[in-house]
């Protein structure tokens, strides 16, 4: 089973959910937790692995040889995120904004274009426990966190056996939560119950129905706020899996970096139900919806 904790909006809890359900599964089956919040990875502000195996995340970007360049400017022209400007004829490159598609470097008719390694992130496998782990680390200002999550996603066997892969996105509804949920068996959308987390959570769930993914709720938080991510989740037959109490103990817990199923085992009990039906939903979907 591989699902992904989204969330529409940041701070709504939803690296707690992803590590408290890890901590939880643990003793039933083997377990991967993947930080593909690449912008901000912070699980292991919660779990401190042990990093067994880093690897650069690496792409390429053009590198111009300015003897075969004549200034026609056609990379500049081609390029869609202004990553080559044309100054007094000659073309200078913003790596930064690069996407690495490579088109410029098959538009240049002199073929003074040749592509350069750059480093984008940085993925590290490891260990918790029995979990195991990986976090990864966009480089500051790359677009390219789809990458990095991808990268993330391909140190660990995705679909294999009787385990459960955990996969924490990055909160949003961008390129990079696409490439964190694409493919996988469920999306559990974690929100809190004020008009904030109602907006969040609305465009989430379109994000969700768009990738086919069958999807539920948490609230966290549950008591502040008000009841219109209740009645949004009813008029819009989305199923409510959990809900997470506002209590300051537990806001205690998580501004320590505490694990809350260890101090409040009474949440694991909630936990282990939460992956019950997270397991109900994505089987069902399986049957109705039969992958391709
Ligand atoms: S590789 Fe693509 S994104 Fe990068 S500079 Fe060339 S055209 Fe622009
Ligand atoms: S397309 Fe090639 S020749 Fe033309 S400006 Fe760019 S690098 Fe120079």
């Amino acid at each position: 089973m591989l699902i992904t904790i989204a969330s529409g909006k940041g701070g709504t809890g939803k690296t707690t959910v992803a590590v408290n359900l890890a901590l939880t599964l643990k003793e039933l089956l083997p377990v991967v937790l993947l930080d593909c919040d690449v912008e901000e990875p912070n699980v292991h502000l919660f779990l401190q692995p042990v990093v067994n195996e880093s690897e650069k995340v690496m792409t390429t970007v053009p590198k111009i040889d300015g003897n075969k360049c004549d200034g026609c400017g056609k990379c500049s022209e081609f390029c869609a995120f202004n990553a080559i400007a044309i100054v007094k004829g000659k073309p200078i490159t913003f790596p930064e904004l690069c996407h690495s598609c490579r088109g410029c470097t098959l538009v240049c008719p002199t073929g003074a274009i040749t592509e350069t390694p750059r480093q984008i992130g940085l993925v590290e496998k490891g260990t918790w426990s029995v979990i195991k782990t990986a976090k990864g680390t966009l480089k500051i200002g790359s677009p390219l966190a789809p990458m990095v999550v991808d990268a993330v996603r391909n140190t660990a066997p995705l679909h294999h056996g009787d385990q459960a892969v955990i996969i924490d996105a990055s909160p949003g509804t961008s390129c990079a939560v696409v490439a964190a949920a694409k493919d996988t068996d469920f999306c559990l959308l974690v929100t809190e119950p004020t008009p904030f987390g109602l907006n969040d959570l609305t465009l989430a769930v379109e994000l969700a129905k768009k990738l086919g993914l069958p999807h539920g709720v948490v609230i966290n938080r549950a008591g502040l706020g008000d009841h219109s991510v209740y009645d949004y989740c009813h008029e819009a037959d989305i199923p409510i899996l959990m809900e997470i109490p506002f209590d300051t103990k537990y806001a205690a817990c998580y501004a320590r970096g505490g694990r809350l199923v260890e101090e409040f085992p009474d949440l694991s009990d909630r936990f282990l139900k939460l992956w019950d039906v997270i397991q109900h939903h994505a089987k069902r979907h399986q049957r109705e919806e039969p992958k391709t």
